[in-house]
């Protein structure tokens, strides 16, 4: 088995006093959690305070968004070797949040994975399916169509790099989880496209609702290769929990 990926996602949440607080905890209770990487992509403000707080640990800190281009008149954005000179070494790409709140599209999230990649960050690519395309049963269409537009243009070189994150998006923040069985069979769709189209496969997370008293059974699906962690990463106890299970 690849090493699984504990990735958290803190979205709009803490200051840099408060990301401070979370490492003092979190650090020492993970520090023989070896056999993972673990992952924690603050707001970009916290980046500074994370970097300096996990540097003696084996806590990577990574970016949840970054513009594909390298600089310019582009107000409010944040580029790829920015990112990577605060001291990121990892950014998610294409979250569900960004697609539908700040138009993030398929074509939008490989330019953004291709610049990742050159600045020397590991993208975290997240595909998934709406609760409506699920109910129509177009959930591998759907997939299907976000590997195509999102991952395929890469090349293998660059596709070797990359770990993808399955978030359905009816499970993201709700509470509802998708079964083992229901993300298996949804990593199952992404890996046979990516065999398809590239000859191998590379690391797929599950993302959505992911706890403490649901990890166990998630990971025990040898699909599963790692958790994409929003709401449960973001106090000390609950992920160290979640990375230790
Ligand atoms: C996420 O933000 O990627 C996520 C999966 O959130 P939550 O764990 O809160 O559902």
């Amino acid at each position: 088995m690849r090493k699984p990926v504990m990735a958290g996602n803190w979205k709009m949440y803490k200051t840099p006093a408060e990301t401070r607080a979370f490492f003092e905890a979190f650090v020492p209770l993970v520090a023989t959690a070896r056999e993972c990487d673990i992952v924690i992509c603050p707001p970009f403000v916290d980046i500074p305070a994370a970097v300096a707080a996990s540097e003696t640990s084996r806590v990577a800190i990574g970016g949840q968004n970054i513009d594909y281009r390298k600089d310019g008149a582009f107000t409010g954005e944040i580029s790829a070797p920015m990112l990577k000179a605060a001291g990121a070494d990892w950014v998610i790409i294409g979250h569900s949040e960004r697609r539908q709140f700040f138009g993030e599209t398929d074509e939008t999230v490989c330019k953004r994975t291709v610049a990742a990649l050159e600045a020397g960050l590991k993208p975290i690519v997240c595909v998934g399916e709406l609760l409506a395309d699920r109910e129509s049963g177009n959930t591998a269409k759907i997939l299907e169509a976000q590997f195509s537009g999102g991952i395929a243009p890469l090349t293998k070189d660059q596709f070797q790099e990359i770990v993808v994150a399955y978030e359905p998006v009816w499970a993201i923040g709700t509470g509802k989880t998708a079964t083992p069985e229901i993300a298996a069979e949804a990593h199952q769709v992404i890996r046979n496209a990516m065999k398809a189209k590239f000859g191998s496969d590379v690391r797929i997370l599950y993302g959505g609702s992911v706890k403490p008293d649901n990890i166990k059974n998630l990971m025990a699906q040898q699909e599963l290769e790692g958790v994409l962690v929003g709401g449960a990463s973001l106090t000390p106890d609950s992920f160290a929990a979640i990375v230790n299970f």
